[in-house]
């Protein structure tokens, strides 16, 4: 048994006023499909995702999930002339063993995991479900301009998407539908016209389909910040070079260590990671791999950045400090921050770069060793 997503990416969302089809228009960095996948891709009871495309689109799209690592069963079916042909010829493309499927706008990027969560359960154990948010706004019915009617506002809510059935029940409703003839303007209105039970899985507004330019706009705004930090620190020795934040000092010792043993950038990349969550340097690069031997840790911090970058975050702006009771690094600080800025692909004024002695106290202060604090901030796209 497995549960499918149907994505309907295959209109061209005239109204959003983009030459281009709305679902490959950029939100902080990605294009909306790829943040639409990416939600069901992330969601564990989510088995396989099939993409309805628009005529030549098929390519653009496969690119995109092979990009954005979408790593779950893909199926991308060619949309017809409407929105509901679309979704019927990709219910009749689904597996065997599909019992519980979604239907998923691709405009709709901001689900929630909850919301998919609870429309799965509900679908399983009532049938049929909606993810729908109760209107705000007082509703009027008119007729030629004229208001008719004022509905209750309580028992009104907007439909959204996820829309989830058993399977057969929405397979059975689009084929009866197809042979008499009857459109609607989402997949519930077809069940209920064959009198299914449909029911509410309450949502957000965050929830939103993007569609008009100002959607847009607001979706831009739906990025949150996230910081990490970092420690390092290693030993000062003889006969070695000594390197600080990808930078060569001239000192009578050098730092001991695996690689350059650059204790700053060692410490910048661990904020890196520890603002996305995702480990330490030692996990990325073993101390005792020989291909890290002597490396230059401005290849470390590169190889970070696009770690960091392949799972969905921006690097923002970092703030390193040094500890060294020798030597003097103030002559070098301008250009440890134009190496760090080039290599993480961010302007010069993002990064600082700051020294301090610790007043002839502790290893730093007695010349046994540097050591290094680092803040990173970082944008999350996901
Ligand atoms: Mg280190």
């Amino acid at each position: 048994m497995s549960t499918w997503v149907i994505i309907a990416a295959a209109g061209r969302g005239a109204r959003s006023g983009f030459s281009d089809n709305k679902v490959f228009a950029d939100i902080g960095g990605m294009p909306v499909i790829a943040k639409t996948m990416l939600a069901f891709e992330d969601h564990t009871a989510i088995d396989g995702i099939a993409v309805t495309y628009a005529q030549g689109e098929d390519e653009r799209i496969r690119a995109i999930a092979e990009k954005y690592n979408i790593r779950k069963l893909l199926h991308l079916v060619k949309g017809g002339n409407t929105r509901q042909e679309s979704v019927h010829n990709a219910l009749k493309a689904l597996p065997g063993d599909c019992s519980v499927v979604l239907i998923h706008d691709g405009a709709r990027p901001f689900v929630k995991g909850s919301v998919i969560s609870e429309c799965i359960a509900v679908a399983m154990s009532k049938g049929a479900c909606i993810a729908a948010t109760p209107v705000k706004d007082t509703i009027k019915e008119t007729d030629g301009g004229v208001i008719v009617s004022t509905p209750d506002r309580n028992r009104l809510f907007a439909a959204q998407t996820p829309q989830a059935f058993i399977r057969e029940l929405i397979t059975e409703a689009y084929a009866k539908a197809s042979a008499c003839g009857i459109s609607a303007t989402d997949d519930a209105s077809l069940a209920e016209h064959f009198g299914h039970k449909v029911y509410i899985v309450e949502s957000g507004d965050e929830n939103l389909k993007l569609t008009t330019p100002s959607d847009f706009e607001r979706a831009q705004t739906g990025y949150v910040y996230r910081v990490g930090q970092g420690y390092d620190a290693h030993r000062l020795v003889e006969g070695r070079e000594l390197w600080l934040a990808g930078v060569k000092i001239e000192y009578e010792k050098g730092l001991l260590g695996h690689s350059d043993a650059d204790c700053a950038l060692h410490a910048l990349c661990d904020a890196l990671l520890g603002a996305c969550a995702l480990g330490d340097i030692g996990g990325l690069f073993p101390d005792n791999d020989p291909k890290y031997k002597d490396i230059s840790s401005l290849i470390l911090l590169e190889r970070t950045v696009e770690v960091i970058r392949e799972s969905g975050f921006e690097p923002v702006n970092a703030d390193v400090t040094i500890i060294a009771q020798r030597p003097k690094l103030m002559p070098y600080r301008q250009e440890m921050r134009k190496k760090i800025a080039e290599t993480m692909g961010v302007d010069v004024s993002c990064i600082s770069v700051k020294a301090t002695t610790t007043e002839k106290m502790g290893f730093e202060g007695e010349g046994l060793g540097i050591s290094s604090h680092a803040v990173a901030c970082v944008l999350s796209k996901r």
